[in-house]
């Protein structure tokens, strides 16, 4: 009967939301020790000039490999982080672990590489928030413009009188901020003109669907032109085929990452990367390969 059956999904999703809760409660139990069992480690997505496709700078993702589960994406625990309050700790940690970073490439000999991290909104409002940021650089002796730090367009729009200030204090230490996920978010565009913003990254919700989907298409071409207009630094992301490229490119844009050019790499494979584009270009036989 009609009324079993409904008696028998509800029982099913019961259980299923039981499960889900349950996971969750472990979960969140497991996120608070994952720092302290070294579960954490970033990856590094390498952002290239799109004219030359040489990487000028990487974005730190972070990841979180579970001894049962295997990786969990940073969209699964990061809201269960905003959710349990562990934000900071988080966040912290990406901050720390990408300075150390920065310092051993710069430590190994290699050409520095802007590497930016992703800070979530209630990290930013946090009133120690630019002084954690400073003695972490100093800690690491890592110069500030080696790091950007990526807001979401939503995480901007939310701040208050004292997030402007952390942004004025950000500029000030000669850290820039870049907006992500622009376009995705709400509409106000005023935020902008604040100093510390230098950066709009184009959401890969847009670039997926160039160069045949007009809306994306126009979308597209009008936040380069925003961009450009107000001496905004534009990158690209989520870049997975030729014909996107060709249509960055000949809509102005001059930076871009994405699975045409690279996955988010292990810290080895971007020295590697960085060594290579420091050798000069070699034709041919290289000098040193023949061996007898
Ligand atoms: P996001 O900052 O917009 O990062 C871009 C996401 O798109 C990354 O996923 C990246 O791996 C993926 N991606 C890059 N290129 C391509 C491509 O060509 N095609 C496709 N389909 N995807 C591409 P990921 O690493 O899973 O991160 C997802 C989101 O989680 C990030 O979006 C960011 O909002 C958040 N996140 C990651 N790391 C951190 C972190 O350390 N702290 C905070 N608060 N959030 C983080
Ligand atoms: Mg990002
Ligand atoms: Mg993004
Ligand atoms: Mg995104």
């Amino acid at each position: 009967s009609v009324k079993a059956d409904e008696r028998n999904s509800y029982r099913v999703y019961t259980k299923v939301m039981q499960a889900s809760t349950r996971t969750r409660l472990t979960l969140a139990g497991e996120l608070r020790q994952a720092i302290a069992r070294g579960e954490f480690h970033l990856v590094y997505q390498p952002s290239l000039d799109l004219r030359t496709r040489k990487l000028i700078a990487v974005e730190a993702l972070l990841r979180w490999q579970h001894p049962e589960r295997g990786e969990i994406s940073p969209a699964e625990f990061i809201p269960l982080a905003e959710s349990l309050g562990m934000v900071r700790a988080v966040g912290a940690w990406v901050i720390d672990a990408a300075c150390r970073q920065i310092r051993a490439w710069l430590d190994a000999g290699l050409p520095m590489l802007r590497v930016a991290v992703n800070i979530s909104a209630s990290h930013l409002r946090h009133l120690q928030f630019v002084e954690d940021l400073r003695t972490t650089l100093q800690q690491h002796r890592c110069p500030p413009e080696a790091l950007m730090i990526e807001l979401t367009e939503s995480a901007i729009l939310h701040i208050g009188e004292r997030s402007r200030h952390t942004l004025a204090a950000l500029h000030e230490l000669g850290i820039g901020v870049a907006v992500d996920d622009f376009g995705t978010g709400y509409s106000s565009l005023a935020y902008l003109k604040l100093p510390a913003i230098r950066t709009i990254k184009v959401d890969q919700s847009f670039v997926n669907g160039l160069p045949d989907d007009a809306n994306d298409a126009a979308i597209t071409r009008a936040i380069l032109a925003l961009a450009q207009s107000l001496g905004l630094e534009a990158i690209a992301e989520g870049i997975e085929t030729e014909p996107q490229l060709a249509f960055l490119l000949a809509a102005g844009c001059l930076e871009g990452q994405g699975y045409l050019f690279a996955r988010p790499l292990l810290p080895d494979a971007i020295a590697a990367l960085l060594a290579e584009s420091r050798m000069p270009p070699t034709s041919g036989a290289a000098p040193n390969a023949a061996m007898p």
